[in-house]
């Protein structure tokens, strides 16, 4: 058994540059590393280990925070405790990890996180021992989801459905952050919930050697009631299993804004607007949670208990999880509509 760091070259530029020009000169065989909290495990487990990885330590560019810009080599801890930011986000950066990986552990790296599951996230003496799976070095997926073909449901151990696991996605989501990357074609800047798609091994939409420069939010991020709730095993150190982020915007009684960002319980995060306007560019076949289907009408409507019953029903009724990672996807299920209860409740009551 083997949990050693396998050998690689680690290069340090200081500018997106000049990072971005050695990722199109290593091509396939490199990774960016920010805090190194998950890519550095993930290594000693041998998961997809490249030979060269750059670090984006040394690059200032990346370390600039404000209300509404955060770049991504910001840490957990100074996200935390920037009092700028807006609530939801604090609160998710607040409940990762432990305070010792927060002061690592990056924005960028949250948000590129690799999906989890517990055939992958194993020992490679572990994986061996099982034959692999889809996600590295085998030909078979261990979890074996059923998938709509031609309207039937099949067996189909050919798509990963590794959970997306980033506790500050589904909240920036909520809260219509924008992605900006650097790549060898130059800059773009992209919705972030429509970066993210696709399996858990494809993930997101990013182009070869790209990097997060930063998240930008909108100005009506700043001024709507935000907040954050995860399920896990423990309080500290683990990862969701459940994670609920809201963006919520009340006229008097009445709802004018409601955005719910659902994590870890899908290969991508899954935003729900209640306004119906943000709908996922590129739907993916193989994310079963659809936040479009059976959407009740919230906007307009006096955020009472029922209303409150409606959406979180609604929530709970679309979640799909899957039997990946810790706790029955029955129980987690549930937990997105008491999560989902639970902040709606306190966003208009303790605002009020
Ligand atoms: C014990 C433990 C518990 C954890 N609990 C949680 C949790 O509760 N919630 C949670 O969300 N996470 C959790 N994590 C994961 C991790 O600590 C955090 O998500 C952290 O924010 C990752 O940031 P990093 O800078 O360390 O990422 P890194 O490990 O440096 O990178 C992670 C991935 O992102 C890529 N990457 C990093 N920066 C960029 C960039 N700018 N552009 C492009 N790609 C980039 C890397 O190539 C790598 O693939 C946990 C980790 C551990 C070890
Ligand atoms: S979902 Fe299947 S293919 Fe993906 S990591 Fe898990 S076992 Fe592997």
């Amino acid at each position: 058994m083997t949990m050693l760091l396998p050998k690689f070259e680690l290069h340090q530029p200081t500018t997106v540059a000049e990072a971005v020009a050695l990722a199109k000169q290593f091509g396939d065989d490199v990774d960016y590393i920010s805090g190194g909290t998950d890519l550095l495990p993930n290594y000693k487990c041998g998961l997809n280990a490249r030979t060269n990885v750059i670090s984006l330590q040394h690059i200032a560019e990346l370390k600039q925070i404000s209300a509404t810009e955060i770049g991504a080599g910001v840490t957990l801890t100074e996200i935390e405790h920037n009092t700028d930011v807006p609530a939801g986000v604090r609160e998710a950066a607040a409940h990762i990890a432990s305070p010792l990986l927060r002061e690592s552990g990056t924005l960028g790296g949250n948000l590129m996180l690799d999906n989890r599951c517990h055939f992958f996230n194993q020992s490679y003496f572990w994986r061996n021992s099982l034959g692999y799976c889809l996600k590295a070095d085998g030909d078979r997926c261990h979890v074996v989801p059923k998938i709509n073909v031609d309207g039937k449901s099949v067996l189909n151990d050919k798509v990963c459905v590794a959970t997306h696991s980033s506790d500050l996605a589904p909240m920036l989501i909520a809260l219509g952050a924008e992605a900006t990357f650097a790549g060898p074609d130059g800059e773009r800047t992209i919705k972030l919930n429509d970066f993210y798609w696709g399996d858990g091994i494809e993930r997101f939409e990013r182009k070869p050697g790209e990097m997060l420069v930063k998240v930008t939010l909108p100005d009506w991020a700043l001024n709507v009631r935000s907040g954050w709730k995860k399920l896990a095993p423990r309080q500290s150190i683990d990862f969701s299993v459940v994670g609920v982020g809201v963006a919520l915007d009340l006229d008097g009684d009445k709802v004018s804004k409601l955005r719910i960002g659902l994590g870890a319980v899908d290969t991508t995060p899954v935003l729900f607007d209640y306004a119906g306007r943000d709908v996922r560019k590129a739907p993916h076949s193989y994310l079963f949670t659809d936040p479009t289907k059976d959407m009740p009408e919230v906007i307009g409507q006096p955020l009472t208990d029922e209303l409150i019953e409606t959406v979180a029903a609604h929530v709970q009724t679309q979640a799909q999880p899957k039997l990946n990672v810790p706790m029955a996807p029955d129980y987690r299920k549930k937990m997105c509509g008491v999560l989902t209860r639970r902040l709606l409740k306190e966003l208009r009551d303790t605002h009020s």
